[in-house]
């Protein structure tokens, strides 16, 4: 086990983790146990227990998803486009290592085939293994594993999935090219002619940029285009946003989210989410 980490750091016997994004903020999370340890080819995977957050999986030093608040994110990514497509069968998810998208979209029995395209198979094993939380230890039949760059199995793809869930890291290293124009044109050929897409699209405080550049994208390639919000503690500044982008439908039937066993998402949620503050309304 390596300690020896830009992020982190030991003060008075204590291990800390902290995520330095911009000079003038850092987040500090007081560590528990160091669970998992490697380094793959693309990034440094953890998994640590913490004190405030439990268990969660660091990339890079980035805190990713946690067993406290990472079913936040993971239930709006996935049941806010599942209540608007009327019938998606076959799913495709990029990224998504710790296995909690793939976790909720499998509650759907019309869903009949879920391709999950992460770049790392270590953050998948980690998760399994050592944070059951999240990934579930999904073992799920429908669920198939493909270890590959998100964006070279997009561009191979020609209409073939109802919903692309994009769940990628932030902008940065291999994520990078997941927010550019060629991967979300790509998406659209991948999908059917009634396909949606969603991707997370960053912080409206920190990323206002990249948030504005994806929803311009995803705009000038789908008819129907919408933004949706939700709170993960964990993430830079809390307030999250999303994107979808739908070659047809667009309104939610809130009745699918009923009995998912959720513990955030519910119709209200549902409902609400899409109404959006003053200041990200003059972002956009
Ligand atoms: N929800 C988290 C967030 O918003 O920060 C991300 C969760 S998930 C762990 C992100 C996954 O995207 C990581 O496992 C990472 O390895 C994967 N990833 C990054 N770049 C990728 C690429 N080009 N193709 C496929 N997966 C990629």
């Amino acid at each position: 086990m390596d300690l020896n980490k830009p992020y982190l750091s030991r003060k008075n016997g204590d291990l800390w983790l902290t995520e330095d994004e911009y000079d003038n903020l850092k987040v500090s999370y007081r560590i528990k146990d160091v669970i998992y340890d490697q380094k793959s080819s693309c990034q440094d995977v953890m998994i640590l227990d913490s004190y405030n957050f439990g268990r969660m999986l660091v990339l890079d030093g980035v805190v990713q998803t946690t067993s406290v608040d990472g079913h936040i994110y993971n239930e709006m990514i996935s049941h806010v486009p599942m209540s608007i497509h009327p019938n998606p069968q076959k799913v495709l998810i990029i990224g998504g290592g710790d296995c909690g998208v793939a976790k909720e979209v499998a509650k759907y029995e019309g869903v009949e085939h879920i391709d999950m395209v992460e770049i790392d198979e270590l953050v998948v094993k980690a998760c399994i293994e050592h944070l059951p939380e999240v990934s579930g230890r999904l073992a799920d039949p429908r669920v198939h594993y493909i270890f590959d760059d998100g964006v070279k199995f997009a561009a191979s793809k020609k209409k073939e999935y109802d919903l692309i869930i994009v769940d990628s890291s932030d902008p940065i290293g291999p994520a990078k090219v997941l927010f550019e124009q060629s991967f979300y044109e790509s998406l659209h050929e991948a999908l059917k002619d009634d396909g949606m897409m969603v991707c997370q699209s960053q912080s409206p405080i920190f990323h206002a940029d990249v948030m504005k550049q994806s929803y311009k994208r995803i705009s000038g390639l789908f008819p129907e285009v919408k933004m949706y919000t939700a709170v993960v503690p964990t993430y830079p500044g809390g307030l999250w946003s999303f994107t979808i982008g739908s070659k047809q439908h667009i309104k939610p039937d809130t009745s699918k989210v009923r009995d998912k066993n959720t513990k955030y998402v519910n119709e209200q949620i549902v409902d609400s989410c899409f109404s959006l503050p003053q200041f990200i309304k003059e972002i956009l």
